[in-house]
């Protein structure tokens, strides 16, 4: 059972243990997670029946708390964020070393989507919780995006915890995305705050070129739509049914394939939310620990195509991929 409240405080414990909570902010109502809990994090995208796992734009009270502890912020961003946040502005920047946002909240990359929204009880809920809620669009994989209590419970009802209910959004448009992680600044999605205005605050905004299909495997810009994005540095093999002691194993179930060099057990339980959760993490260490003991390749046993399987494999496909 989905639950209405109004109670902000109400909310932000629910956030904690790990719920998801929608709230409204003054773009759209979004679909909330603690970032930093991967369980959670997961559960979003097993709730919006998302395919991929897109990465999540991840929310603060204020702009301190994410460039003192997550992003890299550069002189654009602060100053971007002294202009439009509170706003309906998204900005991309690298990671910081030690950054604890999930890595499945970024969906893998390096890089992190940050915003503080322009709402009231939003502003009240963050300041609550006190750690980045990583939040999409409150609907479900496809759906339009809610601008009422009202709408997200027709998409969401019996999926999340909660639903707080803040009236009608005012902007009703997604915040605009701006990626300022690698050099210029390249304008991802237009939004709440039009890009002549951040052009006024920092110069020249690139629009991204349109990709064909091989160029988009091998750029960098748009990580949705990537093949090999999200590969590891050691080639990756699908569907292994037995491994040699050259590969370390990415594992799922409570049988992990006997010999491999390395192992990394997405769910010992057969649980595909919690595979998800332990998927981009096993990835790193995988990898990481594979070429510190010189293996070959990441062999990858089969994962079930239901619940959140079909993003698991989306992804691991990507991470197979010829590059
Ligand atoms: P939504 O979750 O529906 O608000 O959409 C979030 C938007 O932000 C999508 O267009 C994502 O592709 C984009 N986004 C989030 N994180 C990143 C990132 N690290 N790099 C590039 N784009 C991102
Ligand atoms: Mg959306």
């Amino acid at each position: 059972m989905t639950r209405l409240i109004t109670e902000v405080a109400e909310a932000a414990a629910l956030l904690r243990a790990g719920e998801l909570v929608a709230f409204p902010t003054e773009t759209v109502y979004g679909l909330g997670a603690d970032a930093r809990d991967g369980r959670a994090v997961a559960a979003v995208f097993a709730a919006k029946g998302r395919p991929q796992f897109n990465p999540l734009i991840c929310h603060f009270a204020r702009a301190e708390g994410a460039f003192d502890e997550e992003v890299v912020a550069d002189e654009r961003a602060r100053e971007l964020a002294r202009r439009f946040w509170p706003g309906p502005l998204t900005l991309v920047l690298p990671r910081r070393p030690g950054c604890r946002v999930d890595l499945l909240a970024g969906a893998g990359l390096d890089t992190l989507a940050v915003r503080v929204p322009a709402h009231p009880l939003a502003l009240d809920l963050l300041r609550l919780v006190d750690r980045p809620v990583a939040a999409p669009s409150a609907n479900r994989s496809g759906g339009v995006s809610p601008t009422t209590a009202a709408h997200v419970l027709e998409g969401l009802s019996g999926r999340i915890a909660a639903v707080l209910d803040g009236g009608p959004c005012a902007v009703g448009v997604e915040s605009t995305v701006l990626d300022l992680s690698a050099g210029g600044a390249v304008l991802l999605r237009p939004g709440g705050v039009p890009v002549e205005a951040i052009e006024a605050a920092i110069g020249p905004v690139g629009r991204p070129i349109p990709l064909t299909a091989g160029e988009a495997t091998r750029s960098l810009r748009s990580p949705g739509m990537l093949l090999s994005h999200y590969a590891p540095s050691l080639p990756v093999r699908l569907d292994a049914q037995v491994v040699t002691a050259e590969e370390a194993l990415l594992a799922f179930g409570p049988h992990p394939l006997p010999g491999a060099g390395a192992l990394w057990n997405l769910s010992p339980a057969g649980d595909t939310q919690e595979a998800a959760a332990r998927l981009f993490a096993g990835l790193h260490w995988l990898d990481a620990e594979g070429r510190r003991l010189g293996l070959k390749r990441i062999a990858a046993m089969a994962v079930p195509e239901t619940g959140l399987g079909a993003a698991i494999n989306d992804r691991l496909a990507r991470a197979a991929a010829p590059r």
